[in-house]
């Protein structure tokens, strides 16, 4: 899938002044900053779809793309972070809209979910790109 940044809509957030929160939120760091202060993805292929980017931009510039399976040709997704809430904005190819909602997960709602201190072994054993699969008996 991948998303699509609105070159229209993004104002650049500052940059390069300050680091823009596209570029911050993306764990793949895929987002870069281009010579005339918009935003651009370096590389869709290596986009998981986190949506990540497109819930923290304050412009609402970047969307989801969705594949013709889901949507149909152009189908997107856009989202909006609040404290409490994201409100996604699904659009099909001919341009209609559905809107939902899912609760935000906040540290609060996480506590309810999870103890934990119940995953802190498992996570720690993760940690570190130098520990092979092997070494964590997860072996392939
Ligand atoms: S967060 Fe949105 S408006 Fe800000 S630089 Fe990124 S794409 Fe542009
Ligand atoms: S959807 Fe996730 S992985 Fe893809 S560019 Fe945005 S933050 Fe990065």
């Amino acid at each position: 899938m991948g998303i699509l940044i609105d070159q229209n809509s993004c104002n650049g957030c500052g940059f390069p002044e300050s680091e823009t929160p596209c570029n911050m939120a993306c764990p793949g760091d895929l987002i870069f900053m281009q010579s005339n202060g918009k935003a651009e993805i370096c590389c869709n292929a290596d986009c998981w779809d986190c949506c990540a980017c497109i819930k923290i931009c304050p412009q609402q510039a970047i969307e989801l793309q969705l594949p013709f399976e889901i949507t149909g040709k152009e189908g997107s997704l856009k989202a909006r972070a609040y404290r409490e809430k994201t409100v996604w904005t699904a659009r099909d190819a001919n341009g209609n809209e559905e809107i939902f909602e899912t609760p935000a997960r906040n540290e609060s709602s996480l506590k309810n979910l999870i103890n934990p201190e119940e995953f802190s072994d498992v996570v720690d054993s993760y940690k570190g790109i130098s520990k092979s699969f092997t070494d964590l008996g997860q072996g392939i």
